[in-house]
């Protein structure tokens, strides 16, 4: 299979993809494959599987006394990844982070999906703990999404942790994609520091870019041009999200430090119901998609987040 990095850089046309999200504990994946459903249809060129840490949380053992348990809410990442390469033959893209998982947790995975052949990854530094008011690595464990792009490297060239050879018979090696951000990750001093650290992922082997998502072109078109002005020349792939809900108006902003355009605003600003918001939302990012397209970006990739049926709306009129 050819790696989704060669897919993004060779491609003439817009592609589609999209991220699902491992279901919660004790859920069934049968809810993941109906929201790939409803997704084949336009082709995706890859699907994405996120990752989620483990965190503390206090369970009630009994009435009135709880007990500190380490949990993850969202486990499977790499089961889930290879059950939907399986049954629907499409690239995936499960997400490594350094969050949460030490080094040696890590080189297990990767061994993990070695023996699978899932050789595309995501790689991240991953979300903080919902605890901690800042990140902090598990002991063993990475503080950057740019020391876990070297630990992917040195696992390709057959270097593991304390010294060990691993035999490498791997006809593909590992090819990854990181994050980037249009406007700025949050912790970044600016924007430059930013596109730094960026530049350093691709130098240590990044060979695409997945932004976070974003409501204004221009600021994505801005961050291209800051991108390769700085020397980095792999695909930038812009991510979307549809704003669905009256929440969202709040949450997103808030969540994944990004701002919406006055035009979005003026539009959102007379919506009195969550399906006011949802058809705003879905008008918006059909435009932001059309728009997208006429730029030539390599590919489209949609946040889903429980909104299959709105992509699936929204791609229907982008590809008519
Ligand atoms: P990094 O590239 O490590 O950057 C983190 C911060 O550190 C930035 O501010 C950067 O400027 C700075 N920095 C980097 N290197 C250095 C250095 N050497 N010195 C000083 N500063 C430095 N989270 C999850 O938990 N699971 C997921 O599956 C997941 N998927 C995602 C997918 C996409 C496409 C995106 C955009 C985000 C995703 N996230 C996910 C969230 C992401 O992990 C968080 O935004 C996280 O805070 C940063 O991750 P990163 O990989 O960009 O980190």
């Amino acid at each position: 299979m050819v790696s989704v990095a060669n897919i993004l850089k060779n491609t003439k046309e817009t592609l589609f993809s999209f991220e699902v999200l491992p279901p919660l504990r004790g859920k069934s994946i049968e809810q993941i494959y109906k929201t790939i459903d409803q997704l084949m249809e336009f082709k995706p060129a890859f699907i994405e599987v996120t990752t989620h840490r483990s965190d503390y949380t206090y369970k009630e053992i009994q009435p009135g006394q709880y007990k500190r348990v380490e949990e993850r809410l969202r486990p499977g990442t790499v089961a889930i990844a290879y059950a939907i390469k399986q049954k629907y033959g499409v690239p995936v893209v499960p997400h490594v982070i350094c969050s949460g998982y030490s080094q040696q947790e890590t080189e297990y995975e990767l061994m993990d999906l070695s023996f699978l052949d899932m050789k595309d990854l995501l790689v991240l530094r991953g979300d903080k703990s919902k605890q901690d008011s800042k990140f902090i690595p598990k002991e063993g464990g990475l503080r950057y999404a740019s020391e876990l792009c070297e630990q992917v490297s040195r696992f390709n060239a057959g270097h593991l942790l304390y010294g060990e050879q691993r035999e490498v018979a791997d006809e593909r090696p590992f090819s990854f994609g990181v994050a980037g951000y249009p406007e700025k990750h949050e912790e970044a001093m600016n924007m430059a520091a930013d596109l730094r650290a960026l530049k350093r992922k691709v130098e240590l082997g990044a060979q695409y870019v997945v932004t976070q998502m974003f409501f204004d072109n221009n600021k994505y078109f801005r961050f291209v041009d800051r991108c390769r002005e700085a020397g980095i020349d792999v695909p930038i792939v812009p991510g979307l999200k549809p704003l669905g809900t009256l929440n969202h108006l709040t949450t997103l902003p808030r969540t994944f430090r990004i701002e919406f355009p006055d035009e979005l605003v003026e539009k959102l600003e007379e919506c009195k119901t969550n399906e006011d918001a949802k058809a705003v939302g879905t008008e918006w990012c059909i435009k932001q998609c059309r728009e997208l397209m006429e730029h030539n970006v390599p590919c489209l990739h949609f946040y889903t987040m429980n909104a299959a049926a709105q992509v699936a709306e929204i791609m229907r009129k982008v590809r008519s």
